[in-house]
């Protein structure tokens, strides 16, 4: 239950911060968000908008709260979809869209270690069939198809904000210093909020802030997962993939811009920002087969540009984590919500309930110890 009058305020605007602003929103709070970036901007610093972005598990067989988070964006994206009745390849007016998603292994991996009937998503999913040996492409030992979503990041980040401003919640941009530590960054947080005429007590903050936290918290198990993708113009009827031991090459369409995002690196604490023009040349061609319809008259893809994310891996997982932070401003809580890696899309449903469930058990304690 939520708390009479409280205010959270989530700090940072990626997808992550913008639906547990949504969320604690819907159940009755009042919600500011500060970020250093917002939708719109584009820095090596703020991820959300350089991702492809697909619903596509990353959950092994072992993670069953991760399942669940990954199951909740899957069943409220299909519901979005459905509700405004969008057919394939069709963009809702938040940038989804359902395709088809068919996925090809070239080696056993643990995802596919029981055959790729069994891999722990296989009954969730709509229309999962498994592809027979006879019609799998050359160099692949297995293949699965199902209908999943994708996300147009631009128009999605956009919508959330929307939402936010529509339940009368406030974005401000603003970067929080890191030199004095966590401590630092909440006092200047609350002395902040009057300045742009917000005035409410703060009953907690939300830490989502990204890649960023490594400095922020500071935690040192945050660390860069490279991404380099390429945009391209057009969309292909399906969203295809290759899992290739190590790496992989897909093809996400993106409805609402009549474009598509090939990818991809996962380069481990690399922080290069640059794209690296091998790189570049080997998605290129190792999408070709995925997506030959894009092809032009030359045999090549209209590139409209060459990008680099880093997604927020952490060691250990994403932390999710309730604790009391003393401050020259007064003693503040903070519940950190951060290092989704290469899933905060498809994990930010769950994500955000979780740090719901977590603030509200923290006032529920706080109240029945102030009863007693
Ligand atoms: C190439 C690529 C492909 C991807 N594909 C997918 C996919 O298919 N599906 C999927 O689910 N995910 C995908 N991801 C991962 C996804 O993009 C990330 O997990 C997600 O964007 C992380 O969101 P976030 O909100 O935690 O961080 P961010 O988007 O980085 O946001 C962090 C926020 O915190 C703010 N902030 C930080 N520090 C401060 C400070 N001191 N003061 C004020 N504000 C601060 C920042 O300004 C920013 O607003 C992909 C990522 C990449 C790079």
């Amino acid at each position: 239950m939520p708390v009479a009058n409280a205010h959270v305020v989530v700090i940072g605007a990626g997808v992550v911060g913008l639906q547990t602003a949504v969320t604690f929103l819907e159940n009755g709070y009042d919600v500011t968000v500060i970020a250093k970036h917002v939708p719109g901007d584009k820095s090596s610093e703020y991820t959300s908008p350089w991702a492809g972005a697909q619903w596509r598990t990353h959950s092994t067989a072992q993670d069953f709260e991760l399942q669940k988070w990954d199951l909740a964006s899957y069943t409220r994206w299909f519901q979005t979809v459905d509700e405004e009745k969008k057919k394939p390849g069709q963009a809702t007016k938040s940038g989804l869209a359902k395709f088809n998603n068919v996925v090809y292994w070239t080696e056993k991996d643990e995802e596919i270690s029981n055959g790729p009937e069994n891999v722990w998503f296989a009954s969730h999913m709509r229309s999962f069939e498994v592809i027979p040996q006879s019609s799998l492409p050359k160099g692949a030992i297995a293949g699965a198809r199902y209908d999943a979503i994708t996300i147009d990041t631009t128009v999605y980040l956009a919508y959330l904000v929307d939402r936010i401003t529509a339940l009368r919640g406030r974005v401000i941009k603003a970067e929080l210093p890191t030199t004095n530590g966590l401590a630092g960054a909440l006092a200047t947080a609350a002395r902040l909020l009057p300045v742009y005429g917000v005035n409410t007590p703060i009953s907690a903050f939300v830490n989502a802030s990204g890649i960023l936290a490594r400095e922020l918290v500071p935690d040192s198990a945050v660390h860069p997962i490279r991404g380099q993708t390429v945009l391209v113009r057009g969309v292909p009827p399906q969203l295809r993939t290759i899992i290739r031991g190590q790496g992989v090459s897909y093809v996400i369409p993106r409805a609402a811009s009549n474009s598509t995002i090939l990818g991809g690196t996962k380069q481990v604490g690399n922080w290069n920002q640059e794209p690296d023009d091998a790189t570049t040349k080997w998605i290129l061609e190792s999408c070709k087969e995925l997506a030959p319809e894009l092809l032009n008259e030359k045999g090549e893809f209209d590139v409209l540009s060459v990008n680099v994310g880093f997604r927020p891996g952490r060691t250990g997982g994403p932390r999710l984590e309730v604790e009391e932070v003393q401050t020259e401003a007064g003693r503040f809580v903070v519940c950190h919500e951060y290092g989704h890696a290469g899933a905060g899309y498809q994990l930010s449903f769950g994500s955000a309930d979780k740090t719901l469930g977590l603030l509200n058990d923290h006032f529920e304690k706080k109240l029945t110890r102030a009863k007693l």
